[in-house]
């Protein structure tokens, strides 16, 4: 096994050996949700509006409460007509979760022997799972009589906050994020070339 004990040692490990399966995933998902984006012009992200920061793409890949994928989920953002409800079953609003433990920092539960990461699923307090719960408010438990609405047992992993409702989808803002990008490289390279004048 490889132990790496200081942030120069893991930039070794992941050169030699790669990044981690799980979070090959996620970076994969990252970049597809990514192109997604670019595609569509819609750029949708699991927003946090306390602090104010993306905690991290929303794509086909990404896994709803209801236990059906976002390309499962109808997609009329934006005017009168939003709908954003699963074609599969009830749900009538996107809701994210993540799919992984690790997507939530539980790194440690895929190396536990007997764990199958495609069978786990994000647990409320309750012990149950997100899909134990009805899809739409109040996100009853239909396996115990003791939990009203989904408490989530694990934390978000880029803010630590704890999980809930939360998302945004925006089209302006993507375009600013584009333009504000090349701004700032217009201006690195304008900030160089003064620095090699
Ligand atoms: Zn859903
Ligand atoms: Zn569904
Ligand atoms: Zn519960
Ligand atoms: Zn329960």
């Amino acid at each position: 096994m490889y132990n790496a004990l200081d942030e120069n040692a893991v930039l070794e490990g992941v050169k030699k050996f790669g990044p981690a399966p799980g979070a090959r995933k996620m970076m994969d998902n990252e970049m597809l949700h990514a192109m997604e984006s670019i595609e569509s012009g819609t750029y949708v992200t699991y927003w946090y509006e306390k602090k104010k920061i993306e905690c991290g793409r929303i794509g086909s890949n990404s896994k709803c409460f209801c236990g059906h994928l976002f390309s499962c989920h109808n997609d009329k953002y934006f005017g009168k007509k939003f709908d954003v409800s699963c074609k599969n079953c009830p749900c009538k609003v996107f809701k994210f979760v993540p799919t992984r433990p690790e997507e939530c920092g539980m790194y440690w539960l895929v190396r536990r022997k007997d764990f199958n990461v495609h069978k786990w699923r994000a647990p409320c307090k309750c012990n149950h799972t997100h899909e134990d719960h009805m899809p739409n408010y109040p996100l009853r438990c239909t396996k115990c009589g003791n939990c009203d609405n989904f408490r989530a047992y694990f934390a978000c992993i880029s803010c630590d906050g704890a999980w809930e409702v939360r998302f945004l989808f925006n089209l302006l803002d993507y375009y600013f994020h584009v333009l504000f990008n090349h701004l700032k490289i217009l201006i690195n390279i304008k900030q160089d070339s003064i620095f090699i004048v």
